[in-house]
């Protein structure tokens, strides 16, 4: 066991080497017939004789324990060795787990979320400013993502960035930090597009919801209006047989927030949150930024182990050797322990929130495994800018989960109950398939935060995104499938869980317009003056007319002229007369979407 400086043990996060011979076989677990086969360099079919030889029947997708892996290796003369885990592999892979008996309870993060203007920055506000009252001292405090109060003796750490873009973009990032959402509705308005957003969240982070309803001081204010709208999302009170606590609030005057404490703390201890603290630290940034003076910072919260100054670690991709540790309150400490969020110096560039970091004992591996990974991640970015296929999708939901994840955005209500209930009908064995939201409107950032946490497929069913909202999702690899008849998605969607899906061309968006002016000009029909804000145009397009992200027309150009001339193309940035064949109905302020059909390279 390593000891550091102090002659203190930790354990460590696993310094070992591997090794290499000529006839060795490494043993993983759950090593099958036909990986020992390949790890052998002989054909499958003789080494499932060789099984039989010795009385053994196993197929070669069958899992073999480690005695009969050495019972045939030996047979060939190969040595059989464990697998040995790298330091670089052991941050890849990032388990936050520990033995029981190393295991001591460790304080909740929560992470506060709601409707915009429902009270979320004023109760985190009030909870921080409570610690005085709670008797610790006040003073200035600065922004670090994330402070902690000690309330009954125990401490709580709320994450200090209400929203659900942090919390989605955390998760975007494989980082589940917290372990208790608080949802605020205000009572005299009750629940609201992100409140619902809020809970479609929480449940996708099998997160416990408690909820505060807000502003309860307020003579509008209706608690009971709440909890029956919430009951509808399943959040059913406890008072009315359910499982959710309701704790009634007002944010503002403090009132009930003693409370809400309360309750955190006891679904805290039903969760039994626990870590090891007698180890090298390991969690996750909080929020990360580059100070004038300071140099990158980066709030890291502990999820496991404890940090201490001086320790030497990776950061996403990034080496720090911790100068300096401190909190909202510019208080210093020498070492943090699970559940902490503080802020550190001493990294030698700006990680991201979300990144993971590892505490390593040598610094010279900390230092080797950060610029590998930076060189990795240049390398990624190079070669990912193809967006995610269905079948890619499909493969990679197959391999690990069995589970695909689908986001239906609809044009009405109609259709995207339809489409729910269709989808829901299709059975495929061993996959399953999950609708984690539904409902109306076009295809929104918060849509695109959702599926790439959850890592799933959008159906737009008569909506269309609009152009950031396209290249945030071709950024993040997310697929967005568009489609007009309900038969076709159910057929792709069959036809990917079944993993048969082949696409062999594809609808390839080349631009956008905008209609500034229309002409109407009799026998002929309308000609929209449009400019074209993204991409190009050809006189071939296939077109969509979208009103407010809405589809209402879908067809072909008749004319695609400047000035009187016809032409092939015309590109962002320029004018452009056209004419929709069979569509007159134009008005100014609609967007028109051009694309073609291109077949899809694999
Ligand atoms: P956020 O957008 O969810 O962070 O909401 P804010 O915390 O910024 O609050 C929005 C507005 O509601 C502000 O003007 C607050 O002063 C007010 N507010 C928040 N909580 C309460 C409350 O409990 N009672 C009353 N009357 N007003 C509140």
């Amino acid at each position: 066991m390593p000891k550091n400086k102090k002659g203190e043990k930790r354990v460590s996060n696993i310094p070992q080497k591997e090794e290499k011979g000529d006839k060795v076989v490494i043993y993983k677990p759950n090593m099958t017939v036909l990986m020992l086969a390949e790890a052998l360099g002989k054909p499958v079919n003789q080494v499932v004789l060789k099984l039989m030889q010795n009385k053994i029947m196993a197929s070669q997708s069958q899992v073999i324990d480690r005695d009969t892996v050495e019972l045939i290796a030996l047979d060939y003369d190969f040595e059989v060795k464990d697998e040995v885990v790298t330091d670089a592999a052991r941050f890849d892979e990032f388990k936050i787990t520990d033995s029981e008996e190393n295991l001591v309870r460790r304080p909740p993060v929560v992470t506060i979320m709601g409707h915009v203007d429902h009270g979320k920055t004023t109760l985190l506000d009030t909870i921080r400013n409570s610690r005085v009252a709670l008797g610790e001292v006040g003073g200035i405090t600065q922004h670090i993502g994330a402070y902690q109060i000690v309330h009954n003796g125990y401490p709580i750490t709320f994450i200090d960035t209400p929203g659900h873009a942090a919390f989605s973009h955390m998760r975007a990032r494989g980082a589940s930090i917290t372990d208790i959402v608080v949802l605020v509705v205000a009572a005299d308005d009750g629940v609201m597009p992100q409140t619902e957003e809020a809970i479609e969240h929480a449940k996708a982070a099998k997160c416990p919801i408690i909820v505060a309803v807000n502003k309860i001081d307020k003579p509008q204010a209706n608690p009971d209006r709440v909890m029956e709208e919430l009951s509808r999302y399943n959040l059913i009170p406890e008072a009315w047989g359910g499982d959710t606590i309701y704790v009634n609030i007002s944010a503002l005057k403090g009132t009930g927030v003693k409370d809400l404490l309360e309750n955190i703390e006891l679904v805290a201890e039903m969760q039994n949150l626990r870590a090891n603290p007698n180890r090298l630290a390991m969690g996750t940034v909080v929020e990360a930024g580059l100070d004038k003076n300071k140099g990158p910072v980066a709030t890291l919260l502990i999820q496991n182990g404890t940090l201490k100054v001086g320790d030497t670690l990776v950061c996403g991709d990034n080496f720090a050797k911790v100068r300096t540790m401190e909190d909202d309150r510019h208080i210093r400490y020498q070492e943090a322990k699970p559940s902490q969020a503080l802020m550190i110096t001493g990294l030698d560039g700006v990680p991201q929130a979300g990144d993971k970091f590892m505490v390593f004992s040598s610094e010279q591996e900390a230092k080797n495994i950060a610029a590998e990974r930076k060189i990795r991640t240049k390398n990624k970015e190079l070669e990912e800018n193809k967006p995610r296929n269905i079948n890619d999708l499909f493969n990679q939901i197959d391999n690990k989960n069995k589970e695909l994840n689908l986001i239906i955005k609809a044009d009405t209500q109609g259709s995207a109950e339809a489409l729910k209930n269709s989808l829901l009908k299709i059975e495929v064995p061993d996959v399953s398939l999950n609708i984690i939201r539904c409902n109306v409107g076009t295809i929104t950032e918060d849509d695109i935060n959702l599926a790439d946490g959850s890592k799933a497929l959008i159906i737009g069913f008569g909506v269309r995104p609009m152009p950031n909202v396209k290249s945030s999702a071709a950024t993040k690899k997310i697929q967005i499938r568009l489609y007009r008849i309900i038969y076709d998605v159910i057929n792709d969607i069959e036809a990917a869980l079944k993993g048969l899906l082949d696409p062999v061309y594809e609808e390839k968006v080349t631009g956008y317009l905008e209609v500034r002016e229309l002409f109407k000009i009799s026998k002929i029909g309308t000609i929209a003056g449009c400019y074209v804000t993204d991409g190009y145009i050809t006189n071939t397009a296939l077109i969509r007319l979208l009103r407010e992200g809405i589809v209402v027309y879908e067809g072909k150009l008749a004319t695609l002229r400047r000035f009187k001339d016809d032409v092939k193309e015309v590109k962002m940035g320029y004018e452009c007369g056209v004419r929709i064949d069979g569509y007159n109905d134009l008005k100014v302020g609609d967007v028109i979407e051009a694309s073609v059909y291109e077949e899809v390279k694999q």
